[in-house]
């Protein structure tokens, strides 16, 4: 069976190898001259299930309301964006009672558990690098109050079976030294053991090569216009460069993914959120941190990459506008002289990218719309952390097509 993939982003290029893997004939199409160079390219790095709690929740609309045309506001609306995203914004209140909140927070969770483990199978079995730090995410909290209510979300996770370490500040800093300069502003911490963090952007490049060395053929460079469909079916995807034909479809085209699927009169709820980070070279820098540090109340994560941090964090609704606006780059640098005071000063690389985010915060991993269409998109923050799993659900999904494929087959076929 012939399977094209939309997109070559962590989720594409990750669904590629889970294709490739279990035989199918897969092709993907990207418009980039590489993989992973939008969404995928520069995020926090972080493979987090400790952080599945949707972002649609309880405290959200007010926090909202508060931060509304403050252009340092961890999560901003611009009032500009709100015509264009009526409908979804609706969805997304809906989804911030606390019954939304915690079934949303859980089947993210979920999924996040199981692709933590998938990514680790995969990780080993094509012994893939990608600057992968020790496990463990740190997160830090300034305030007793911040403290609490965290440990209340924490309390979620341990009771779906993710291990929690609640420490004192002077443990946080055993934990991660690097924190000592700002020891005596901490009111504690909490320790996620199981989480993993890397870069995304070469786990992306990493697994895209493995896909290909399992016979997956990547075509760059291929802008994709609509899908041509005839009855229930896609015939087609046309892209700049003529039509490629397959048996399925997958459409993993990140926030762009709503955009084709209207072309076919398909309605996907996903809006982009866009977010932004900044890279420092940390060439021989002794004090380095060896895990990642959350910060609660600056809404940031710092996570060392190599010779390198990144500092990823702030949401903006603001279409599809992904220009860098400088004031809130320099939050993240301040954000990062806040949590690591003596960080070697050098060049700041900036970077914005746009989550595919949707109301409740789940992915939209499922067969809609044509026949033979699988849709695998709209992780919001968590794409990395929800890749493998997801493109494991693809891998079932394309095994019953083609189970059901080959039974209507022999049916017709009077077998
Ligand atoms: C600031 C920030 C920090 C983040 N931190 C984390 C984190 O720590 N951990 C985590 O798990 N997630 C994080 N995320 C979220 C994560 O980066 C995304 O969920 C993920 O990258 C989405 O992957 P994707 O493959 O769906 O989309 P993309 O990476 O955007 O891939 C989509 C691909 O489709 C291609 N494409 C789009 N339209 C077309 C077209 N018309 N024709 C051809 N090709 C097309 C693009 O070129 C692109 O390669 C963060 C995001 C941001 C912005």
């Amino acid at each position: 069976m012939r399977i094209v993939v939309l997109g070559a982003g962590v989720i594409g290029a990750t669904t590629a190898y889970a294709l490739a893997a279990d035989g199918h004939d897969v092709v993907v199409l990207d418009r980039q001259p590489a993989a992973g160079l939008e969404t995928s390219f520069a995020n926090g790095g972080l493979v987090t299930p400790a952080t599945s709690d949707s972002w649609a929740a309880p405290g959200t609309p007010a926090k909202i309301l508060k931060w509304l045309g403050k252009d340092d506001a961890p999560m901003l609306l611009r009032l500009s964006a709100v015509p264009g995203m009526l409908r979804w914004g609706l969805s997304f209140l809906a989804n911030c009672r606390p019954a939304p909140w915690r079934a949303n927070t859980r089947a993210t969770l979920a999924l996040a558990l199981d692709s933590l483990a998938e990514l680790r199978r995969i990780v080993a079995l094509e012994q893939l690098s990608y600057d992968r730090n020790p496990p463990g995410l740190l997160k830090i909290f300034r305030s007793k109050g911040s403290m609490e209510s965290a440990l209340r979300a924490a309390a979620l996770y341990e009771e779906l079976g993710v291990r929690v370490e609640r420490l004192d500040a002077g443990t946080a800093v055993a934990r991660e030294p690097a924190l000592a300069p700002i020891a005596g502003r901490l009111s504690g911490a909490v320790f996620y053991p199981d989480d993993e963090s890397g870069d995304a952007f070469k786990f992306t490049q990493a697994i895209a090569a493995v896909a290909a060395a399992r016979g997956a053929q990547f075509r760059y460079g291929q802008t994709i216009h609509r899908l041509a469909i005839e009855g229930e079916r896609i015939t087609a995807v046309e892209t700049g460069g003529g039509p490629v034909k397959g048996d399925l479809f997958v459409l993993a085209l990140g926030s762009y993914s709503p955009r084709l699927a209207r072309t076919i009169g398909l309605s996907l709820p996903i809006y982009p959120a866009k977010g932004y980070s900044i890279t420092v070279d940390t060439p021989g820098w002794n004090g380095a941190p060896r895990i990642p540090v959350a910060d609660d109340e600056l809404k940031a994560a710092v996570t060392p990459l190599g010779e390198r941090l990144r500092v990823a964090g702030t949401v903006e609704f603001a279409g599809y506008d992904t220009s860098l606006d400088a004031r809130r780059g320099r939050m993240l640098e301040d954000n990062l002289a806040a949590i690591l005071p003596d960080h070697p000063k050098g060049p700041v690389r900036h970077w914005s990218g746009l989550r595919p985010l949707t109301p409740g915060g789940r992915p939209i991993v499922a067969r809609l719309g044509p026949r033979n269409l699988l849709v695998n998109a709209g992780h919001g923050p968590l794409g990395w952390t929800l890749a493998a799993g997801s493109a494991r659900r693809v891998a079932e999904l394309a095994e019953n097509y083609r189970d059901r494929g080959q039974d209507s087959r022999r049916a017709r076929e009077g077998r």
